[in-house]
């Protein structure tokens, strides 16, 4: 099992945000979190990464609690993409990228391989892209190297806050496909992606909706 919240509870000063969630998302298993602005998405996300604490209950990752990691031990485990996307301004797109990869030590040559592979797998040509930074690429395209670099380091845990809102309709097609593709491979990470676009919800497996 590779994520159980268990009674979890947070308050965003005194007033209840997130009351009694209990919720068990297997190796592999897509999940998608749907509802209306304000009910909570973004934060139950957050708690699963620490970005914000839980006020009661608990969160297990492989079976420990979250609070007993290292944060940034927990934090390499997981990518996080979110629909403000927050790439580094003054990185281009490949050191975007290459962001968590390298804090993990990997050489250079496997770090290349890995940036260019997540790039076309979000239909982004390297030679095109790799060099550029953040302000040359259309809001979609930094939307697609956010979620490109959330993948980078093989997580056990892909958080997608909203991730493909900027794209236009027919990019967000050939993506959902891409990552269709992606969770049908065989070692798979766990996905955890609110949305509040049906649209989005309609490539999840059937049992998802
Ligand atoms: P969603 O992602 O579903 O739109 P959020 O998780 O962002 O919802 O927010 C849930 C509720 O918590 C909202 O009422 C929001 O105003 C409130 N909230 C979120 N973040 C904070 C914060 N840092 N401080 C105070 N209230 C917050
Ligand atoms: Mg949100």
């Amino acid at each position: 099992m590779m994520i159980r919240f268990e009674h979890t509870h947070k308050f965003y000063e005194g007033a209840v945000a997130i009351a009694n969630l209990n919720l068990e998302i297997q190796q592999g298993e897509l999940v998608v979190l749907l509802g209306p602005s304000g009910s909570g998405k973004s934060t139950v996300l957050k708690m699963v990464n620490r970005m914000v604490s839980h006020d009661g209950g608990q969160i297990f990752f492989n079976g420990k609690e979250i609070n007993s990691f290292n944060v940034q031990d927990l934090r390499r485990r997981m990518g996080y993409a979110i629909q403000s996307v927050g790439l580094f301004p003054h990185r281009t797109v490949a050191n975007n990228i290459a962001t968590v990869p390298k804090l993990l030590g990997w050489d250079a040559n496997r770090v290349q391989a890995r940036v260019n592979e997540v790039l076309k797998l979000l239909a982004m040509d390297p030679e095109q892209y790799a060099g550029r930074y953040p302000h040359q690429l259309s809001g979609g395209q930094q939307q697609r190297v956010g979620v490109a670099r959330a993948l980078a380091a093989d997580p056990d845990v892909l958080l997608m806050d909203e991730p493909f809102g900027a794209l236009d309709p027919v990019t967000r097609a050939a993506l959902q496909i891409a990552l269709k593709i992606f969770t049908e491979l065989p070692v798979k990470p766990s996905y955890l992606s609110p949305t509040t676009s049906m649209k989005l919800c309609c490539w999840q497996p059937a049992s998802c909706c």
